[in-house]
């Protein structure tokens, strides 16, 4: 699966965060000076490698390449990400104690945060 990486990622709205290129885990800014663009040594490393790799080729160099794993994985996360939105959205209707329906966001939060690590 191949698509290129929404620039936006990390949202303007809330620029306090910035996310990694390579992986999208949130960057603690650390100091004056550039905002870093990769979390880790690690993940800018890995981002040479595939600009190196699709040099020359029609992919572009900060394409998100993902394994037919990973990308079933991402499905599989949204699906679950999805369900939890609707047992909000059924548990307000249904006037669910304000406790029950935090119960819910925060599980939701949690889908949510992990489905943000790209790679
Ligand atoms: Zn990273």
């Amino acid at each position: 699966m191949i698509g290129t990486q929404d620039r936006q990622h990390g949202s303007p709205r809330r620029n306090a965060a910035a996310t990694c290129q390579w992986c999208g885990k949130e960057i603690a800014q650390g100091g004056r000076g550039r905002p870093r663009k990769f979390c880790s040594p690690s993940c800018k490393q890995r981002a040479y490698e595939q600009r190196n790799n699709v040099a020359g080729t029609q992919i572009p160099a900060d394409a998100v390449i993902l394994t037919p794993e990973k990308a079933d994985r991402l499905r599989d996360g949204l699906f679950e990400l999805r369900c939890c939105a609707q047992d909000v959205a059924t548990a307000a209707s249904e006037s669910a104690s304000p406790e029950e329906i935090e119960e819910l966001c925060a599980e939701m939060v949690t889908l949510a945060r992990k489905l943000e690590e790209l790679r």
